[in-house]
């Protein structure tokens, strides 16, 4: 599949699903508190977005079996895909919130991880690298850039703190299909791959892991897991290349 350039009109919807999307990442940062289950949060995301004239990108997504929410919440030492559920979440958690709207055809995507109650400061010093690694990685969402200097800066901004870049999962190009070309690895050497053209659109999406980035995935053919156990964040935006300047976020908290 070639990458797409979006014009004016497809950019429009995906600022429209992208603003849906914003929205309930800041109910979110109200609604995590100790106590509230997974499922609570996909059913409050759900009816937002279904409110609000969207539909979520993610429920019946193909997989092993289709997936099963509107959102994916993964907990502590779940990296990405968990399944909403019964899990209560506790004082000292942290959980990643996964989220993709359609508006006219058009997707976007952003994840955001949330502190449940008071963080040890090492637990917060993950959430704050992986949300300086996103934004470091925006630093070269720049016309003329080439695809790898994304994943460059993804990779040394998480391993110069001392953490891990999750390998097996990637960010990606976006628009009329939640997934679409082209594969943006979080890690390698830059200067490489396609050079980036303003209208491009991509959900970049640094997934950090507190030691290894080894992960697997557990037998609900979804959720997966640090193989170590140790703890992982997710912090991604959609976002379009511009012909000046830096990235348009288009899933900004707003
Ligand atoms: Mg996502
Ligand atoms: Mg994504």
């Amino acid at each position: 599949m070639a990458v797409t350039v979006k014009n004016r009109t497809e950019l429009e919807k995906m600022r429209r699903a992208g603003s849906i999307v914003g929205a309930c990442h800041l109910m979110l940062r109200e609604a995590v508190t100790p106590g509230v289950t997974t499922g609570e949060i996909n059913r409050l995301v759900h009816e937002y977005i279904v409110s609000a004239g969207g539909r979520p990108s993610f429920l019946g997504y193909p997989g092993p079996v289709p997936f099963p929410a509107s959102t994916c919440v993964s907990v502590n030492d779940e990296i990405v895909h968990g399944i909403p559920g019964a899990r209560v979440l506790n004082d000292g958690d942290i959980v990643s919130v996964d989220i993709g709207v359609i508006w006219q055809g058009f997707h976007a995507d952003s994840a955001w991880s949330y502190p449940v109650g008071h963080l040890s400061a090492e637990v917060q010093r993950l959430l704050d690298v992986t949300e300086d690694t996103l934004y470091h990685a925006l630093e070269f969402a720049i016309a003329g850039r080439r695809l790898s200097d994304i994943s460059h800066a993804i990779q040394s901004c998480a391993e110069e703190a001392g953490f891990g870049a999750v390998r097996k999962y990637i960010s990606h190009g976006i628009g009329r299909s939640l997934h679409e070309d082209p594969q943006i690895l979080n890690y390698g050497l830059p200067g490489r791959g396609m050079k980036l053209l303003p209208g491009m659109t991509f959900a970049i999406e640094p997934m950090i892991t507190q030691f290894s980035y080894a992960s697997r995935q557990l037998d609900d053919g979804w959720t997966v897991v640090t193989l170590d156990g140790g703890l992982a964040a997710h912090f991604e935006h959609t976002i379009a290349i511009t012909a000046n300047g830096g990235p348009e976020i288009l899933t900004r908290q707003e």
